[in-house]
């Protein structure tokens, strides 16, 4: 089976390799490209075997699209690829893990539930410290008597700390106690996109009077209505009409309802007519507390100190923390080593995880937003002049090469985008600033700017 193709196989591979190197940095590329194991499978697919779950996700999210288009440079044809978990099987049980469906594990979308809803995060999977307690215990009431306590019910905090989760679990656990309640999870971009869906088709009215048919309904990061005047105002009579008939109105914001700028103000002054409960950044405890949940959940082992070295290297929020324990944990079982508390101060310490200031998304997207003489919340709205569109693909290529962040993040950070947007829009920025030096000096001095440079 493996004769001659492998050999032309090799020869491919090792062209992936080559121009994998000139695009990634160093150190990715001896931590996680070159331990790689492929293999062609016999659809003509390449399979990339990787041990476990986490490490199949840390590649997906950062390295699987330059892989792919290398790959698909180095074969001339758009081969599928796919990524492949080698967990070992249970005793006994020597099959259970056959390569395909656990590749299909990996390549699934997460779970959806009635109204939306992500089934992966729910109270009993939501670690509860001081610095989120008031929030969780309100979430709680809220769902065992939606309508009736705290309307709107709006959870603020900064980025993620957990309020797509507490919100995801109130829905969840009102469905669990009465599968007939009517409830619908949207962010506030797609609220937006449908909305102007159903202008282009006439069929406002349509749409607006499905959300008023809810019981429930959740609408994530509201901050994004900054600017969409046309969508405020629709929002606007969506609210009165749930609130009037005692429906639950649960918004959660990275801001403060007075402090959301943009948003006109009889609907920033109705956000706090209910509760506002806010999260703040967990305390060393708690989030020891919730590397512990992560790896319990994802049955991986890692050392007491080792979760509390990482608990006290990251302490911005929640994403983060797990994002490093993922990383770690992943790093370690594709390179077959240990994870020791040496080895976790290594990698942290070279991600610029120690001490370094780290530029965040948001910074980014201020300066981006400053330079280009855009309003707040332009760049992640859905508008598309030509000016926004540059700023938006700028803004995309700093925050995935000055801040590292993933393709994914990038464009769910920017308005819930699909991660290839941010994949072409990366390459654009790279061959413009190949091409054009006044649009090299133009990207670089944003950068510097950030602080980035
Ligand atoms: P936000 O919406 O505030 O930006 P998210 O709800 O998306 O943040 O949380 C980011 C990640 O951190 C998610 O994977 C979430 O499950 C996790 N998380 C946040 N807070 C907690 C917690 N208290 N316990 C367990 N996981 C948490
Ligand atoms: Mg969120």
């Amino acid at each position: 089976m493996e004769n001659a193709p492998s050999v032309n196989f090799k020869t491919l591979w090792n062209q992936v390799v080559s121009s994998l190197r000139a695009v990634v940095s160093d150190e990715d590329f001896e931590s996680w490209i070159e331990p790689m194991k492929t293999r062609p499978a016999p659809d003509g697919a390449l399979e990339i075997t990787v041990p476990n779950r986490l490490c199949a996700s840390w590649i997906e999210e950062n390295f699987l699209d330059d892989i792919s288009t290398a790959w698909t440079e180095a074969s001339g044809q758009r081969n599928t690829l796919r990524l492949v978990c080698d967990e070992q099987p249970a005793q006994g049980n020597l099959f259970a893990d056959e390569p395909d469906k656990a590749s299909q594990k990996v390549r699934k979308p997460p779970a959806r539930r009635p109204g939306g809803f992500l089934a992966r995060y729910d109270f009993d999977n939501f670690v509860v410290g001081p610095s989120n307690q008031f929030a969780h215990a309100a979430a709680r009431a809220v769902a065992g008597q939606p309508g009736a306590l705290y309307n709107p019910f709006f959870i603020f905090g900064g980025v993620g700390l957990g309020k797509t989760h507490l919100a995801n679990a109130i829905g969840n656990a009102i469905v669990d106690s009465d599968p007939n309640a009517r409830v619908l999870f949207l962010s506030t971009d797609s609220f937006t996109n449908q909305l102007i869906d159903a202008i282009s088709r006439n069929r406002v009215q349509e749409f607006k009077n499905r959300v008023r048919r809810m019981d429930v309904l959740v609408v994530d990061d509201i901050q994004f209505l900054a600017g969409r005047e046309r969508t405020q105002e629709e929002f606007f009579h969506v609210f009165n009409a749930l609130y009037d008939s005692g429906k639950q109105i649960v918004l959660t914001s990275d801001k403060f309802p007075n402090e959301i700028q943009g948003v006109e103000e009889r609907l920033c002054n109705r956000f706090g007519w209910g509760l506002v409960a806010d999260i703040q950044s967990p305390d060393a405890e708690t989030r020891v507390a919730i590397l512990r949940r992560k790896a319990q959940a994802e049955s991986i082992s890692v050392p007491d100190e080792v979760m509390s070295y990482v608990a006290s290297q990251i302490d911005s929020n929640v994403r983060d923390l797990e994002g490093a324990l993922t990383r770690l944990s992943a790093y370690a079982s594709l390179n077959r080593s240990e994870l020791t508390l040496d080895l976790a101060r290594e990698l942290l310490a070279t991600s610029g995880g120690n001490g370094q200031k780290e530029i965040g998304l948001e910074d980014i997207a201020t300066g981006v937003n400053r330079h280009f003489g855009l309003r707040p919340g332009e760049l992640a709205a859905r508008r598309r002049t030509k000016k926004v569109a540059e700023a938006r693909q700028v803004a995309m290529y700093i925050m995935r090469n000055h801040a590292g962040a993933s393709f994914p993040r990038i464009g769910e950070f920017l308005g819930g985008r699909d991660h290839s947007t941010v994949v072409h829009a990366c390459r654009v920025v790279e061959k413009k600033r190949s091409d054009d030096p006044r649009f090299r000096d133009l990207v670089d001095t944003v950068t510097r700017m950030i602080g980035c440079g």
